[in-house]
C-alpha cells in the first residue's frame, strides 16, 4: 500500500480494513497510513465517504450504487429518502424537516470517463493519496462536494434536531452526460408540478480557483441554441435561374446576426454573445447548388436579455431577409442571479470567511450547472465547491485540506440560515 517509489498511498476499501484478513506486511502499511493520515486529520468521515464514493466507477447516468451509499447515512440520522429516479438516471431527493423554508444541497454523483487509465499516475477509481492531495476521477467534481455535503447534513441535524424549516440534498447520476433530460430538469419539473418549493439551493460543484472559497458562482449564463434549417432549389451552378441557393440567401442574415450588438451585460454580467458553431451545405461536387443548408447558432446570456427575446429578435431578422427556413430552438437554462444583499450569498460568504479565512469573489462566469433548472423554482442558487483546476483532467484530485474544511462551510450556511 505504501509506495516508497513516490510516496503514495493507495486507500484501502472496506474489505482492506479488516485487519485479520490482510497480510502483516499490509496490514503494518495499513497502520502507518492511518496514522499519518490521522496526524493530518484526512481519515475523517468526510475522506472516507469520498474515497468510497470514487471507487464507484459510475459514468453517466450510472450511479453505481452510490445513491444507496448516501441513503442509507441519510436514513440512519433520521431523514426521509425519495428515490425520484427515472428510466436509467438516479435521483435522490432527501428531507429532514417538514416546514418552510427549504435548504436544499444540490449534486451529481456520476462522473466524466477516466481518459486512458494508463495515463493516470494511479489508476482513477482508485483513490490514492499522494502530497496532500486524494486522487482519482471525480475527486473534485464532485464526489468530494457529494460526501461534504452528506457528512455536513449528518453533522447539522446532530446538533441541530429540532432546527426550524427543512434542510434538504437533490442528487441526480446524470448531471456530466450530454442531454440531462432525466436527471435535476425532470425532478425540478416535478416538483413546479407538486408545488415542492426550495428557497436556497447550495450546488457543491468545484467554483474555487486555488484554494476552496476563493470564487463562489452566485450566477451563471443562460444559453440558447438554434438549429436553422434553410431550404432553397438545387440545381447546376451554370444556371443558376433554375435554383435556388440557400447559401445565398441566408448569408447576409448571418452576417447581420453576427454583428447585432444583443445587449450592454449590465453589473452583474457582460454582454451577451452569439456565435456560430456549425455550417453544413453543398454536395461535396463543385457544380451543384445545393438544395438546403443548415446552421448551428449559440447564445450565451445574461440578465440584460431573455431567451424570448433573442428568439424574437433572431427570427425578426430571419424574417426580414425574406428567407425559406424553419428552426428549431434549444434553451438549455435561462441566465440566473443571486443579487447583492441576498439571504444565501451572504451566509456563504460569511461561512467562507469563517472557515477558510478568505474574502470570496462572487462572479457569473464560467459554463452552466444544474442550478438552472433549480432557480425557476425560485430559488436563490449559489455554488460553492473546493478548486476545479483539474476537473475532467487526468490525474484529477482534490487538496486533503480543502476536503476537511468542505463540511465545515455547509454546516456553517445551513447554521445561518435555519437557526
Ligand atoms: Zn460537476
Amino acid at each position: 500500500m505504501l509506495s516508497p517509489a513516490d510516496g503514495a498511498v493507495v486507500v484501502p476499501g472496506d474489505g482492506a480494513r479488516a485487519a485479520a484478513a490482510i497480510p502483516v506486511r499490509n496490514a503494518d502499511c495499513y497502520a502507518a497510513w492511518s496514522h499519518s493520515l490521522r496526524e493530518s486529520r484526512a481519515m475523517s468521515e468526510v475522506f472516507d465517504l469520498t474515497c468510497e464514493l470514487i471507487r464507484r466507477r459510475s459514468l453517466t447516468p450510472d450511479d453505481a450504487g452510490c445513491m444507496d451509499v448516501v441513503t442509507d447515512r441519510l436514513n440512519a440520522c433520521g431523514f426521509r429518502c425519495e428515490d425520484l429516479s427515472f428510466r436509467e438516471v438516479a435521483n435522490l431527493w432527501a428531507t429532514h424537516g417538514e416546514s418552510g423554508p427549504v435548504l436544499a444541497f444540490l449534486g451529481h454523483v456520476d462522473v466524466v470517463p477516466s481518459g486512458p487509465e494508463a495515463e493516470w499516475t494511479s489508476p482513477p477509481f482508485q483513490p490514492t493519496v499522494r502530497a496532500g492531495k486524494l486522487y482519482g476521477r471525480g475527486a473534485a467534481d464532485m464526489k468530494s462536494g457529494v460526501a461534504a455535503m452528506v457528512v455536513a447534513l449528518q453533522q447539522f441535524v446532530v446538533a441541530h434536531p429540532d432546527h426550524p424549516g427543512t434542510i434538504a440534498l437533490l442528487l441526480t447520476s446524470d448531471e456530466e452526460g450530454p442531454i440531462n433530460l432525466d436527471g435535476v430538469r425532470r425532478v425540478a419539473k416535478l416538483f413546479r408540478e407538486s408545488g415542492q418549493r426550495i428557497d436556497w439551493c447550495v450546488v457543491g460543484e468545484p467554483s474555487s480557483r486555488k484554494r476552496l472559497g476563493d470564487l463562489i458562482r452566485v450566477g451563471r449564463r443562460g444559453s440558447l441554441s438554434f438549429k436553422l434549417s434553410v431550404h432553397g432549389v438545387q440545381g447546376h451552378v451554370a444556371y443558376p435561374e433554375k435554383a435556388r441557393n440557400p447559401l445565398h440567401a441566408v448569408a447576409p442574415a448571418l452576417a447581420e446576426l453576427v454583428a447585432t450588438h444583443w445587449d450592454d451585460g449590465n453589473a452583474d454580467f457582460p454582454p451577451t454573445t452569439f456565435q456560430i458553431s456549425n455550417i453544413h451545405g453543398g454536395t461535396g461536387a463543385l457544380n451543384v447548388i445545393p438544395g438546403s443548408v443548415v446552421i448551428d447558432g449559440n447564445f450565451r446570456f445574461g440578465t440584460a436579455s431573455s431567451a424570448d427575446s433573442l428568439r424574437e429578435r433572431t427570427e425578426a431578422i430571419l424574417k426580414r431577409h425574406g428567407i425559406d427556413c424553419t428552426i428549431e430552438w434549444n434553451l438549455s437554462g435561462e441566465s440566473f442571479h443571486s443579487p447583492e444583499g441576498g439571504k444565501l450569498r451572504k451566509a456563504v460568504i460569511d461561512a467562507c470567511r469563517e472557515i477558510c479565512g478568505i474574502e470570496p469573489e462572487p462572479s457569473t462566469g464560467g459554463g452552466t450547472s444544474d442550478g438552472r433548472f433549480i432557480a425557476p423554482l425560485g430559488a436563490e442558487v449559489v455554488e460553492i465547491g473546493p478548486v476545479n483546476a483539474t476537473i475532467h483532467k487526468i490525474d484529477e484530485c482534490v487538496s486533503l485540506d480543502d476536503l476537511e474544511r468542505l463540511p465545515a462551510v455547509h454546516v456553517a450556511i445551513a447554521e445561518r440560515l435555519l437557526r
